[in-house]
């Protein structure tokens, strides 16, 4: 078990050319990436403050799991992001340990990277990605 650090803050947001506007213009993060991906449902807008980053999400259409999301929750915080570089060891630790996960087989996200997510049931209300990056960063 190798837990690198907390990779990235995901925010839901409305819209999300409203919302990049204030976090890059006025709370001044940088534009690393900018990706749809649409088997999650999402346009992604990645931002990064001094090694710090921030996901905003926006859903594409309402069976998203980020609208269901917004619907129910609003904006805000809509998951935590740790990197780990054994997604299959961190999965079946994880199970083991009798937590519930809303996947086991790893899906593709940002950056091709390969993520689990953890319900969150199991952790406090927050919900968890497991990510482990893919081959698409330089
Ligand atoms: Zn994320």
């Amino acid at each position: 078990m190798n837990l690198k650090k907390i990779d990235h803050v995901g925010i839901a947001v409305n819209d999300l050319t409203h919302a990049e506007a204030v976090w890059r213009d006025a709370l001044g993060f940088r534009e690393v990436r900018r990706e749809t991906i649409a088997s999650e449902g999402v346009r992604v807008v990645c931002l990064e403050a001094n090694g710090h980053h921030v996901e905003l999400l926006e859903a594409l259409g309402p069976d998203s799991p980020v609208a269901k999301f917004l619907a129910k929750r609003g904006e805000g915080i809509h998951h935590i992001a740790v990197a780990v570089d054994d997604l299959e060891s961190h999965v079946a630790h994880l199970k083991a340990q009798g937590v519930a996960l809303i996947n086991e087989e790893p899906r593709t996200g940002v950056g091709g990277n390969r993520i689990v997510f953890v319900h969150p049931k199991s952790t406090n209300g927050v919900l968890v990605e497991l990510t482990e990056k893919g081959s698409d960063h330089g």
